[in-house]
């Protein structure tokens, strides 16, 4: 490494679980990485089981902003690697205490030595740089039970040297788990629900289904936003957008009142199913939380899901709001859902909508609609973009 890079030793954590198929998730985390960098230039290697990176210091933000956002990542340090010389190690560890002391005057040393023939053990190794430490900052103290922050060590190949590290997101390499296509509205939690399942592996694109004239372009611009933000946790995804005023003006003339918000999620459903298999998603994502609204009940999601082939996963069924909202929160998505910009699912909602509805008299009705070919010709329509990636 020339001594003008900065390194970085990334962490993973349920990949180290993937056994056999272990070099599959890595290389999916290594290229994921370098996808989501874009055109940032660095160099991932795969080393004993770690992954290093190295750039140039004035890329360290933009490399620290897409580290902890990329699933997979557990966290990751600011590292130093020296030849396995203890006056080197010395003096790599005074350069990464220097940063460190301001986190606090209490440290620890932690080494680790798997190079066995290296000629002090760990407790030897962590005495002598911590007695360095102290003699070139006195105002540092060592403390074994209750350090502000601890400096790692590793003898390996080379010797490594780290401080704490900062969080990634964890769960599973984008990708690694196919593909899924999320039912994106403009609200709080189907944006957090396409988040959860891009973290355990899914590629996650969405779809928006909007009613021009009725409802604006800024509730659709919104929704791009959503699956933007979504996309950053992605090395690539898409944003569909679909026309559905003819399928709603219809469902409006044909369907009982009570039952239109049914009857459209429904449709919805069957769109993104379709929209699916021609882009060969295998599976299907909402944001729906058992009871949170009438099209919520057991028995409307039991109508609701009829139209999908794919598995419909929801993983908000069991959450409270108020975790639906700190998870929105933390992920940039929570401040573009609360924009003030109705989507279809406000301007159509019936006043007393139906909660436990019968499933044969909901296909009854859905039959009534005779909507398929409006469906059909949705799907047709669909306008795709780019959401990320395509720097
Ligand atoms: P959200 O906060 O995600 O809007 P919500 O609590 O408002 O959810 P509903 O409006 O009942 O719930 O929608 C339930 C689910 O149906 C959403 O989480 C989303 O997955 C899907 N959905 C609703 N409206 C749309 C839409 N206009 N386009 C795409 N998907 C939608
Ligand atoms: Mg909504």
């Amino acid at each position: 490494m020339s001594t003008s890079q900065v390194m970085y030793l990334i962490r993973y954590g349920e990949v180290a679980l993937k056994g056999k198929n272990r070099r599959f998730f890595l290389g999916k985390l290594t290229s994921n990485i370098a996808g989501q960098l874009g055109h940032v230039r660095a160099e991932i290697t795969l080393k004993s089981g770690r992954v290093y990176l190295k750039a140039d210091p004035q890329d360290s933000p933009a490399v620290e902003a897409v580290l902890s956002r990329t699933m997979g990542v557990v966290g990751f340090s600011r590292a130093v690697e020296t030849d396995k010389d203890m006056e080197r190690i010395e003096e790599a560890c005074g350069r990464l205490a220097e940063g460190l002391k301001a986190s606090g005057r209490r440290f620890k040393i932690e080494a680790r030595r798997t190079d066995k023939s290296f000629p002090l053990n760990s407790y030897g190794i962590a005495c002598r740089l911590g007695d360095c430490l102290r003699a070139r900052f006195p105002d540092l103290s060592v403390s074994l039970y209750d350090p502000d922050w601890i400096l790692y060590v590793e003898i390996r190949d080379r010797a490594y040297l780290y401080g704490p590290g900062k969080r990634g997101p964890g769960g599973l390499p984008v990708g690694g788990s196919g593909k899924g296509l999320l039912l994106l509205s403009g609200g709080i939690d189907s944006p957090a629900a396409g988040y959860l399942m891009a973290k355990r592996g899914l590629r996650v694109d969405s779809v928006y289904f909007h009613t021009p004239p009725f409802t604006s372009d800024q509730a659709l611009s919104k929704a791009q936003k959503l699956a933007e933000v979504i996309g950053a946790y992605q090395p690539v995804s898409y944003f569909t957008a679909v026309d559905f005023s003819p399928v709603q003006l219809r469902i409006k003339e044909r369907a009982p009142e009570d039952t239109t918000t049914l009857m459209a999620r429904a449709c919805m459903v069957r769109i993104a199913d379709l929209l699916a298999a021609g882009k060969r998603a295998a599976c299907l994502i909402t944001g729906e939380s058992l009871g949170q609204v009438a099209s919520q009940t057991v028995q409307s999601i039991a109508f609701t899901e009829t139209g999908a082939r794919l598995p419909v996963f929801r993983p908000l069924i069991g959450w409270d709001k108020e975790e639906i909202i700190a998870l929105a929160k933390s992920i940039g998505t929570y401040e573009i859902s609360i924009l003030p910009y109705p989507d279809c699912c406000t301007l159509f909602a019936p006043a007393r909508p139906i909660t436990r509805p019968k499933m044969d008299e909901m296909e009854e009705v859905y039959g009534k609609l005779a909507i398929g070919e409006l469906l059909e010709n949705a799907a047709r329509s669909a306008v795709r973009k780019p959401a990320s990636g395509h720097r």
